[in-house]
């Protein structure tokens, strides 16, 4: 038995047992490990960082969706940038109002070996009528699509690599321009505590685009470091301060079974801690 070792810090990381790897490949983009860990379940890992394991991905997905779709209310349209294991896709899914599902996704390898090896991410979902999986740079799509929609989630990789580009400013402005009014973006945004140049770097760029820009963070235990940030961007304010007793009508109403996700949790999730605000130039009332 080998062990693997992240290496998304220098002199820092965790290691994971691999009692079987699974599959391992270097795709057109990308060098993608997926194996067995006794503790975390099946672990699949892209350039040498952890992207998901099956014992806690159900965190990321259900904030990465629910906040937004539910703070919006009326959400038809959704685009997701990345996501290639599918777990995105399976908890946009279940929101029954949601008409039209695209997914842009730079590595079409990943999006197989996923479907092969992680299936208990994507459950189905990547059958869903409402799907259209475009395997494409999430740049591209966006800087040349024509459709608009209520939110897009970018949940790709560090700004390494393949990933880099949905971190620019041109990507943000290309989001804004692709939102319906009343739209929100949010996107995968590291760990503060130990990527604070990334969430000051991302509020620079938020704050000349959208009304209103913040962050939402969860713990996910494998995105080591403490908590994750989540970027939102928004051109209605009110999206973000939608009452608990809103949105625990909508979330009733959505008949949707979570584990990590529910209306205090998404309210209590824009508190940001002081060293974040300082970072991004916020009071700590915003
Ligand atoms: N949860 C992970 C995290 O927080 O780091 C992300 C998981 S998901 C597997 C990341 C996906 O982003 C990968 O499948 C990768 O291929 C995709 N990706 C990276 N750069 C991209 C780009 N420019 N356009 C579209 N997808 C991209």
């Amino acid at each position: 038995m080998s062990d693997y070792q992240e290496t998304l810090y220098e002199g820092y990381g965790q290691r994971f047992r691999m009692d079987t790897l699974l599959h391992e490949v270097r795709t057109e983009h990308q060098h993608l490990v997926i194996f067995e860990n006794p503790r975390m379940g099946r672990v699949m890992a892209l350039d040498g960082v952890i992207q998901t394991t099956e014992a806690d991905e159900f965190i990321y997905h259900e904030m990465l969706t629910h906040v937004p779709i539910l703070a919006h209310g009326n959400a038809r349209s959704v685009l997701i940038i990345g996501g290639g294991d599918g777990g995105m896709l399976r908890e946009v899914a279940k929101h029954k109002g949601v008409e039209r599902i695209t997914m842009v996704e730079i590595d079409g390898t990943v999006v197989e070996m996923c479907k092969e090896y992680l299936p208990k991410h994507s459950q189905g979902a990547f059958d869903d009528p409402r799907l259209n999986l475009v395997i494409d740079d999430g740049m591209r799509f966006v800087a040349n699509t024509t459709e608009r929609y209520d939110v897009i989630i970018s949940d790709s990789t560090d700004p390494i690599g393949p990933g880099e580009v949905l971190f620019s400013e041109n990507f943000y402005q290309a989001c804004r321009r692709c939102l319906n009014e009343g739209g929100i973006l949010v996107t995968q945004n590291g760990t503060p505590f130990m990527q604070l140049g990334e969430v000051q770097t991302t509020a620079g760029r938020l704050r000349e685009l959208f009304a209103d820009w913040h962050f939402y963070q969860a713990a996910v235990p494998t995105y080591i470091g403490g908590a994750m940030t989540f970027a939102w961007g928004a051109s209605d304010a009110a999206t973000r301060s939608v009452t608990a007793t809103t949105l625990t009508e909508r979330f009733v109403a959505s008949q949707i079974e979570t584990r990590y996700y529910n209306p205090q949790i998404h309210i209590g999730a824009f508190a940001l801690p002081q060293y974040v605000l300082q970072a991004i130039g916020k009071p700590a009332n915003d």
